[in-house]
């Protein structure tokens, strides 16, 4: 670990938790240099869908690189990005009726959420946007003046202007529809919030602790979005890409966002990729207005266009997260009617789910003993009180379940006290896993 500490700076945060040296990554599985194995139930939050150097994708990117395929080409045409932008709109956007022009931004979510924002005030003249408590958008300063996350706005340095805060689904209790709150606000000329050019939310919120807001909240939302002519951002870009069953996170609640934001798992491989996706009418970008030397890039395009081609020609891997989903929902249920103490909750959809510990320790106590066994799982939440279940998509059943008798057992020995003998030795004993 010596050169890590030594010129690798303090902002580290998951090899802090995962203190290794990986250097070989297959499917749902990742290697350390000493040869050990770990199911990864993290997938690069969320960028890891189908999986680490999936084969599929591999193949065809590798040929691309030996032929020599564009590797850079700014935002000029290229043949890769033809037949991304091809089969995105018939095999993603013309089956279900979307009717979107895509920008193609810097390649990291963040980029994408500043373009989304942008393009909402030039649009609208407005400057506000309303976020949501708990939010999670990105950490360059727009975005993350609409990101909730006191430890991430606080390393600002400046303030963090241009958005107010509403209660997401849920936050003032089950029984408050909070639509009817913002719906009321912007109603009032007297409300003190600034008339919004756009609303941006989650439809799960993946670092604010895996809340997920009802279909019914909203499709709500949208229609205040509609009666205030407020233009509704989803950012997209942990929940979407099949994370919750559907291609867009949005779809089975039956609203039409104006405008969404994809990154993560869009490039299908890992690779860096962001787009905003918006109603045509509303692309009043000037040439060039919005830049970026990483604008689209071309080994995405290519490993992004296989992912859609090999997954989402039909609804097989649609049904396939789905009824995963369903066998993780109802495992972490009975560890947590089991071990959870009646403090224990589930919470998310497809196969975005975690168990809320409410303690942030415990949490921590449960992710670190079951790294142990060598499962990489981490937490999310306001105090990182929320185990996360985010392991890849494609991940076979017998290791899906073999990642959650992980967590049980974890969770077992952190709820008995058992786990003190584990953390003073953190000895490591590596389970023998498929893959
Ligand atoms: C990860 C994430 C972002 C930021 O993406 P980066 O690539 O880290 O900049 C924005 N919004 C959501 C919902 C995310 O999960």
């Amino acid at each position: 670990m010596k050169i890590f500490d030594e010129i690798e700076s303090e902002v580290q945060s998951y090899a802090r938790a995962f203190p290794r040296v990986f250097n070989k990554a297959q499917g749902e599985m990742l290697y350390d240099e000493e040869g050990n194995q770990y199911l990864d139930f993290l997938a690069g939050a969320g960028t890891l869908n189908y999986g680490h150097n999936n084969p599929l994708f591999k193949e065809k990117l590798l040929e691309y690189i030996h032929e020599d395929g564009i590797t850079h080409g700014l935002d000029l045409h290229t043949k890769a990005k033809r037949e991304f932008l091809e089969t995105f709109n018939e095999k993603i956007l013309k089956p279900r009726g979307m009717n979107y022009v895509m920008q193609f931004t810097g390649p990291t979510g963040t980029n994408a959420v500043e373009a989304a924002l942008k393009l909402a005030r030039n649009v609208t003249g407005r400057e506000n946007i309303i976020s949501f408590t708990n939010g999670f958008h990105g950490v360059s300063l727009g975005a993350l003046a609409t990101t909730g996350n006191s430890h991430h706005r606080g390393a600002a340095g400046v303030s963090l202007n241009g958005s107010s805060r509403m209660p997401y689904d849920g936050y003032l209790g089950d029984d408050i529809d909070t639509t009817a709150y913002l719906d009321k606000v912007l109603s009032d000329s007297s409300s003190g919030i600034d008339k919004p050019a756009g609303v941006i939310v989650e439809t799960v919120q993946g670092e604010g602790g895996i809340n997920a807001a009802s279909y019914e909240w909203l499709k709500n939302l949208e229609t205040v979005c509609k009666k205030h002519e407020v233009l509704l951002i989803v950012d997209d870009i942990q929940a979407g890409c099949g994370r919750t069953g559907d291609y867009f996170s949005f779809e089975e609640a039956g609203i039409s966002p104006d405008i969404v934001t994809m990154s993560k798992s869009l490039g299908g491989y890992g690779l860096p990729f962001a787009v905003v996706l918006f109603r045509p009418e509303l692309d009043h970008w000037k040439p060039g207005e919005h830049n970026g030397t990483f604008r689209g890039n071309n080994f995405a395009f290519v490993t992004a266009k296989a992912a859609i081609d090999y997954y989402w020609s039909d609804n097989d891997f649609s049904d396939e997260i789905k009824r995963k989903g369903k066998f993780v929902s109802n495992r972490l249920q009975s560890i947590v009617n089991k071990y959870g103490e009646g403090n224990f909750t589930t919470r998310g959809r497809g196969m975005f789910q975690g168990i809320n510990c409410v303690s942030g320790e415990i949490a921590g106590k449960i992710t670190h003993n079951a790294f142990q066994k060598g499962l990489i799982i981490e937490t999310s939440g306001a105090d990182d009180h929320v185990v996360k279940f985010m392991c890849p998509l494609i991940i076979s059943m017998e290791n899906l379940n073999k990642g959650i008798d992980i967590v049980e057992q974890a969770v077992k020995e952190v709820c008995a006290r058992e786990d003190s003998f584990l953390e003073e030795k953190d000895y490591f004993e590596p389970i023998q896993m498929t893959g």
